[in-house]
Formats: C-alpha cells, sequence, structure tokens
C-alpha cells in the first residue's frame, strides 16, 4: 500500500548528518549560541552569526533535501514564514494563482497581508487544468497548490500544472506538507519549489513549529536564502533538533498512518449517515487514479460529511476521547477538527462554500495508534452526536 522508496529510510536517518567534528556525538548537537569566535575578521569555521547559519539548521536543511531529492533546502521558523518566503521573492505588480482549496492561513497571509504591497492573487480549482488557464494573467509568475489539498484532498496533476506554469513563464511551488515526501516528491515532476509545514509529519510528535523550503534551482535559492537571512524568520537550534529526529523516523511513521487512514476511511464510507468521504485512497474518491499514478500512499488525512449539519458535526468533534480537539496535524497522536470553526474560519463563509467546504465537514489526522482503537472511538462520537 506504501512503496516506499528504495534508500529513502536511509537517507532519513543519515542524511546531512555526520558526527560533531568536536567531540564525535553521533546526534548534530544542539549549539545554544549566538555567535561563533572567528581567527581573524571573516576567517572562520563556517559559521559566523546564527540567523545566517548554525550547525543543527545546516545538517537539517541537508536532510529534508535529500529527502525531497532537491539540492538546496533552507528551514524557517514556520511553515507561513516559508510560505511568505516564497511569496517575497515576487515584486509589486506579479500576480499568483493559488489553488481554491488551501491551509487557511496561507489564504490569510496572501489576502490580508501580501495583497497591501501590490501582489495580485487570484484562486482556481487547480485539479481543473482549463480553470488554472484562464485564471493566469500576463503577470502571473508563481502557481501555488497543494495536492492533497486542505481539507478537501483533491489531487492536481502536478506534471502537467507545472508544464502549464512553465509554458507561461511562472513557478510551480507546491506545499508539500500533507503528502511528505515518502509519498511524493514534486521536484521529480517538475515543481520548482517544495514548502513544508515541518510542524506536522516532518517534525511528527506535535512539539514544534517549523518549515522549509527545498528547491533545485540554484539562483532561486541564492534569492530565498538572501530573504532568509534579511527578514530573520529562522528556527533556533533545538527546533531544529526536533525536526530532525522526527525525520529519521518518518518513513516509519507513514506507512502506519496511511494504513489506519485507508482502513478508518473504508469503514466511514459504509456508514449511513456519513455524506461523503473524502480520502484519495478510496476508489470513490475523483482524484483516485491520478493518485495512485503520483503518489506512493495516500497520506493520513481524512474528511467526511457529516449528516445533520454544522450543530451535530460540531457535536461529534466534541465527543471523540482518543481523537483529540485540536488544530494541526501530522503527529503520532489521532486529531479531530472541524473547519468551518477552527482552520478555515479564516476563510468568509461564501468562499469557503464556493469551494465545497461544508459546514458540516469534520477532519481527522489520523495518527498511528491501534486502528481498533481508533474506529471504536469514531463510532461512539458519531452515535453520541445524534
Ligand atoms: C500547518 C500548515 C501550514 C502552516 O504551517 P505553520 O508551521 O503552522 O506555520 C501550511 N500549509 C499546510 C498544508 C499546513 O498544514
Amino acid at each position: 500500500m506504501v512503496r516506499t522508496r528504495p534508500g529513502l529510510a536511509t537517507e532519513a536517518v543519515h542524511a546531512g548528518q555526520t558526527p560533531d567534528p568536536a567531540t564525535g556525538a553521533i546526534m548534530t548537537p544542539v549549539y545554544l549560541t549566538s555567535t561563533y569566535v572567528q581567527e581573524s575578521p571573516g576567517k572562520h569555521k563556517g559559521f559566523d552569526y546564527a540567523r545566517t547559519a548554525h550547525p543543527t539548521r545546516l545538517a537539517l536543511e541537508r536532510n529534508l533535501a535529500a529527502l525531497e531529492g532537491g539540492r538546496f533546502g533552507l528551514c524557517f521558523s514556520s511553515g507561513m514564514a516559508a510560505a511568505s518566503t516564497v511569496v517575497s521573492a515576487l515584486s509589486a505588480g506579479d500576480h499568483v494563482l493559488c489553488g481554491n482549496d488551501v491551509y487557511g492561513g496561507t489564504y490569510r497571509v496572501f489576502t490580508e497581508v501580501f495583497r497591501r504591497f501590490g501582489i495580485s492573487f487570484s484562486f482556481a480549482d487547480t485539479t481543473d487544468l482549463a480553470a488554472v488557464r484562464r485564471a493566469m494573467t500576463a503577470r502571473t509568475r508563481l502557481v501555488w497548490v497543494e495536492s492533497p489539498s486542505n481539507p478537501l484532498l483533491k489531487i492536481t496533476d502536478l506534471s502537467a500544472l507545472a508544464l502549464l506554469a512553465h509554458e507561461r513563464g511562472a513557478r510551480l511551488a507546491v506545499d508539500n506538507t500533507f503528502a511528505t515526501p515518502c509519498l511524493q516528491r514534486p521536484l521529480g515532476l517538475g515543481t520548482d519549489v517544495v514548502v513544508h509545514s515541518t510542524t506536522k509529519y516532518l517534525g511528527g510528535h506535535s512539539d514544534v513549529v517549523g518549515g522549509a523550503i527545498v528547491t533545485n534551482d540554484e539562483a532561486l535559492h541564492q534569492e530565498l536564502k538572501f530573504l532568509q537571512n534579511s527578514v530573520g524568520a529562522i528556527p533556533g537550534p533545538l527546533d531544529c533538533f526536533l525536526v530532525l529526529r522526527g525525520t529519521k523516523t518518518l518513513p516509519l511513521r507513514m506507512e502506519r498512518h496511511c494504513r489506519n487512514a485507508l482502513e478508518i476511511a473504508k469503514r466511514l464510507e459504509r456508514r449511513h449517515d456519513v455524506r461523503r468521504v473524502h480520502y484519495p485512497g478510496l476508489k470513490s474518491h475523483a482524484g483516485h487514479a491520478l493518485a495512485k499514478r503520483q503518489m506512493r500512499g495516500f497520506g493520513g488525512m481524512i474528511s467526511f460529511e457529516l449528516r445533520g449539519g454544522l450543530k451535530r458535526a460540531f457535536r461529534m468533534a466534541s465527543r471523540t476521547r482518543v481523537f483529540s480537539l485540536a488544530e494541526s496535524l501530522g503527529g503520532v497522536e489521532s486529531l479531530i477538527g472541524h473547519p468551518a470553526t477552527m482552520t478555515h474560519g479564516s476563510i468568509p463563509r461564501p468562499e469557503r462554500f464556493k469551494s465545497g467546504l461544508s459546514d458540516e465537514l469534520i477532519r481527522l489526522s489520523v495518527g498511528i495508534e491501534d486502528v481498533e482503537d481508533l474506529i471504536r472511538d469514531l463510532d461512539q462520537a458519531i452515535r453520541a452526536s445524534k
């Protein structure tokens, strides 16, 4: 079911990491220092000031680049800082075409922050390439997409979208947070820049907030690195250490997330009080065939519509005992959320409805617990919400 790429598990454990030259420590140490002593002005061991670079971040950047099959990695203090950096490489007058089913915070920073600086944004269903073509303008410099998307798990044909973007002189950025490089490597499909919230699966333990960018384009990397250092939204050494510890078990965890999620999606689909289940691993999902081609597994995220309107969905999300009601996703523990009032609350209701995000929608981040416990928990919460 999850066909992990040969070599990936080894890279997850080793890429970017060598024993500490000073002590032999096998784990990249956390150097809690802001500055590094220089031998003579400008002559140092590769580190001068911790905003510009520090050893733990460097190890993580190399690790993430290797996992994504990219040449260059950059880490940030959050996924939003990483996304903002990609857009900061644009200029006033430029246009961004964004998928209409993206993380609520991405929608918010695009429309409420970057619009103020003269960058324009429009939103389209990226599963429909004709719609994307229509929404692009002569000024479109960037196409931004999530696949699988959040929270409807729609699948976009990334190779086709990259061709289309390049035809028009735009770059394609893929937020690969949901899939992770275990299940999908967008750079190999023609994508120019991959963005992550490492807060989610890469960190994997809900104990750190972070972000990352990976690219193969050296000029773009230099520009983004300049912005990383200039703006300064960088992660500290301990944050980098935690993400680096997380990526070591990413392939193992993703296998279990995928297996649990597929089983839960199938069981939910059989229920009469569930109107629809959105999971790319189900044959009923519109993007199933594409996901099978483009991905190595279908991921740990599920959303479904519970018959009974906003009140019932709200009640159900409050009644689980193993699933915790919380924002975020991608940790070892299962989470449940109600996008309309939580993660996607910042999207105006008419906009939300237009992109198919109903009041009845429940989102699950399926963890690595025993699947029968998760299924029992959902059953009792659905029954209790009547
Ligand atoms: C969480 C998330 C983000 C934002 O990342 P933060 O680390 O919370 O800033 C961006 N995209 C997706 C798909 C996410 O799930």
